[in-house]
């Protein structure tokens, strides 16, 4: 069965700009970004990170772009990138006309603190000349002074204001090469900021929570409001903000876009099962071993890793692969066929092997070449198991048994959930 996705034709139409060689808008793949947090001087340092960002999977990087030295060290960080670069603009005009003579593929300008009209309008000139885009990046806690003061706070309408009125300075030199981002860290705030600003604009739209903190907080708010806009059809290019080292705001963008199919897998999707009485294993263990053992490869598969074998290979059935604990032994499945069974301690290790020869040599040659033994064996650990535990180790139908009595002994329940008290 094909797994559900959100398709680009559901997708807000939006026009396409170009950062680079990356497409944003008009139906390209919604792309990752992230931001270095060297001093962009470091032309070593931030090659590295930059280097780093891309292997784990993002688009599009941005610098600050704050002091001379940080726009020279443009001019050589920008040719050896192997992704776009954008210059991160605040307060000073001039440090965006020095990032474009760096060569850079993308402004980012932040409204609330360049405002100067005549300043704006010859940035947007000399971003038209060079072909370069900016993004209009309104910030809620950056929020023009005098927007803040006519809408009495950094309102849904005060952000979309600004970012209006960035574009009506950029009309008037005749330039459109844009998209807009609307951040707060509010995520209700940023959800209907964003919610106005794509019916306001046909612009790709860029969507993140500013200052969302450390993980996992920081990574719940920038899920909820970056997913949340997505499913809506909203959104062309994401960020999440995260106080860690960026290589988790990209690993958790690409996570995001492959979890809601709206980018290929490039990467394992690790599912597993939450553990419970008749576990065989420490599933929480085994599954963060075999997490850390999967990430760095590019494997584009779903492997599951199961507690026990009683119902571990059926319920994961629809993994392409998976492991399933049973009395000191890992039982091997591919789509839920048990090929293979290994010593515990071997688990980890046999996965891996076997995630590798699958995307290798495909389903079809890896279910052909399953040991000839393998499903007998696992059924007489299942069979043991099952004896040794019963039927059900949870006690499920104990429950279920004692839910029955309470209600029949006239504790009639609502006949629809409407009817449940509030
Ligand atoms: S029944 Fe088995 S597979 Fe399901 S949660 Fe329990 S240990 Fe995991």
């Amino acid at each position: 069965m094909a797994r559900p996705t959100l398709i680009a034709a559901e997708r807000r139409p939006t026009r396409q700009i170009h950062v680079g060689s990356v497409a944003v808008g008009g139906g390209a793949p919604i792309s990752v970004q992230s931001m270095t947090i060297t001093k962009t001087a470091d032309v070593e340092g931030t090659l590295a990170q930059i280097y780093a960002l891309a292997s784990a999977g993002a688009d599009i990087v941005r610098c600050t772009c704050n002091e001379k030295e940080a726009a020279e060290g443009l001019a050589h960080i920008v040719p050896r990138s192997p992704v776009p670069i954008i210059a991160d603009i605040h307060f000073h005009h001039e440090m965006a006309l020095a990032a474009l003579e760096a060569g850079v593929q993308g402004l980012r300008l932040n409204p609330g603190n360049l405002r100067k009209e005549a300043e704006i309008k010859q940035v947007a000139q000399e971003a038209k000349d060079r072909g370069v885009p900016i993004r209009i990046g309104v910030n809620a806690g950056s929020l023009h002074p005098d927007l803040y003061k006519r809408f009495g706070g950094a309102t849904p309408e005060a952000l979309v204001e600004s970012a209006r009125m960035e574009l009506a300075y950029f009309a008037e030199v005749d330039f459109d090469d844009v998209k807009i981002s609307v951040k707060a860290s509010s995520v209700p705030l940023m959800i209907e900021a964003y919610r106005l600003a794509s019916e306001t604009f046909d612009h790709p739209l860029h969507l993140g929570v500013t200052e969302a903190g450390p993980p996992p907080a920081g990574l719940v708010k920038g899920t909820a409001g970056i997913g949340t806009l997505l499913a809506e059809g909203i959104g062309d290019t994401i960020r999440y903000s995260l106080t860690a080292d960026p290589v988790e705001e990209v690993r958790a963008g690409r996570q995001l876009l492959e979890a809601m199919g709206l980018r290929e897998r490039k990467s394992v999707d690790l599912i597993a099962c939450p553990s419970c009485g008749r576990a065989e294993i420490d599933v929480i263990g085994v599954a963060r071993a075999a997490q850390e053992a999967l990430e760095s490869r590019q494997l584009p598969i779903q492997v599951a890793v199961m507690g026990c074998v009683v119902n571990g290979p059926g319920e994961a059935r629809e993994a392409d692969l998976g492991i399933a604990a049973g009395r000191r032994r890992g039982h091997l499945f591919i789509k839920g066929k048990i090929v293979r069974v290994v010593p515990e301690d071997e688990m980890v290790a046999a996965l891996v092997e076997e995630a590798e020869k699958l995307v290798a040599e495909g389903i079809e040659a890896r279910l052909a070449a399953a040991d000839a033994g393998a499903e007998a064996e696992a059924e007489a650990d299942r069979r043991m198991l099952i004896e040794a535990k019963g039927e059900d180790a949870n006690h499920s139908a104990q429950k279920v048994e004692l839910i029955r009595k309470t209600i029949d002994e006239g504790h009639e329940p609502p006949a629809t959930s409407t009817d449940l008290p509030a």
